[in-house]
């Protein structure tokens, strides 16, 4: 196959607001990497913190950076040594290129390597035309699948690291915080057999995608209190299985406080500086609480991919589609609130 040697991507140039769409090298994959022919991108909220040049960016990005990390696309090219893919075939890939001979690398548990490398914020990402990563990070997709839902497979992922971490059958769920991942929890939760469950957020669009994916309350805390709601489903000693996906504090103390004796909380929300919690629902609930990072390598993968093949539609959470060069509109969704998943199509026009 014959490449060009330029491409267009979205980089952030300069350390300010925006992106620019601008022409960079097409990546040449080097031994054991290759590269992927981007069909399809989605915008994850790191991707809306770099563009809006936020203090977690300024100190993170180093520019020129092309970002993105959530994409679905084709092997274009094999480095040298390469010879489990084959050109042409659908792939995604995992966002989190680790060294794969620390401790936790060697265990199995490469989620939690302390060299991790993002694609899209530290090394060079997947909103351009090509991206090169390496063979261990490729994901193969079965054939079939609806590449729209792929391309935020990345996020989906966060969602199912959380979901899956405790026992949800039969379970009484909460889950703070209905972004695309709250929203992308709720059908997980629906899938893997949980009695009820209540999502709480302030912004109404996207409580409305949650009882789209099955949601039994979606609870509007400027209007309901999650006790009317749980009155109404007949949640008596308070929830099971919590999660937390708001990265908001109010809403990590109202889930401690809501939880059943005994219940296990998982953490996903990214929580603002000098947050603080009421250690003594921690410790008189006997409550478990476990941090979620990433996705499990690779398990979780294995996970999402065989959910979507057992019937669970996770396209009620795109909202937006759009070319890669009106990205702009892409990020003004995303940046109203009024949005679930932003998808940007690569193909040429
Ligand atoms: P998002 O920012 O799109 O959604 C968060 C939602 O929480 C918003 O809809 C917001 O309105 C809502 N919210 C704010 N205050 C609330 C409150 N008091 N109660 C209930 N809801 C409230 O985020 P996302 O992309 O869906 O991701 C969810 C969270 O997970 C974010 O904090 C993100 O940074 C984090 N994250 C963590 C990892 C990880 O590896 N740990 C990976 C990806 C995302
Ligand atoms: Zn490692």
């Amino acid at each position: 196959m014959k490449f060009p040697t330029t491409m267009d991507a979205l980089v952030k140039t300069e350390a300010a607001k925006g992106l620019t769409l601008t022409k960079v090298p097409v990546p040449i994959p080097g031994i054991g990497e290759v590269l992927i022919k981007i069909h399809k991108t989605a915008i994850c909220g790191t991707d809306v913190h770099i563009y809006n040049w936020d203090a977690w960016s300024q100190q993170k990005i180093v520019t020129p950076r092309v970002i993105g990390h959530e994409y679905v696309g084709e092997i274009a090219a094999l480095g040298p040594g390469v010879v489990d893919y084959k050109i042409g075939q659908i792939v995604s890939g995992e966002g989190h290129i680790v060294c794969h001979h620390c401790r936790n690398c060697r265990a199995g548990n490469g989620h939690w390597c302390k060299e991790t490398k993002g694609v899209g914020v530290e090394r060079d990402g997947a909103f351009a035309q090509y991206l090169c990563i390496p063979e261990t990070n490729v994901i193969p997709i079965p054939d079939g699948m609806d590449e729209e839902v792929v391309s935020f497979f990345d996020a989906y992922g966060n969602a199912t690291h959380t979901a899956a971490m405790f026992d949800v059958t039969g379970e009484d769920v909460l889950i703070t915080g209905a972004g695309p991942i709250g929203i992308m929890a709720v059908g997980i939760a629906r899938q893997n057999g949980a009695r009820r469950i209540v999502i709480t957020d302030v912004n109404q669009y996207r409580l409305d995608l949650a009882k789209k994916m099955g949601a039994d309350a979606a609870v509007n805390l400027s209007q309901e209190t999650v006790e009317d709601a749980m009155k109404r489903l007949n949640i008596v000693e308070g929830f099971d299985v919590g999660m937390e996906m708001s990265g908001n504090g109010t809403a990590l103390n109202q889930l401690l406080k809501l939880m059943r004796n005994g219940g296990n909380v998982a953490l996903l929300g990214i929580a603002g500086p000098g947050t603080v919690i009421d250690w003594n629902d921690v410790i008189f609930k006997g409550l478990t609480l476990q941090g979620i990072y990433g996705r499990k390598m690779f398990e979780t993968w294995y996970k999402m991919m065989a959910m979507v093949e057992a019937g669970l539609d996770l396209t009620p959470v795109i909202t937006h589609r759009f070319h890669y060069t009106e990205f702009e509109k892409g990020f003004e969704a995303m940046n109203s609130g009024k949005s679930g998943k932003v998808i940007l199509d690569w193909t040429e026009r």
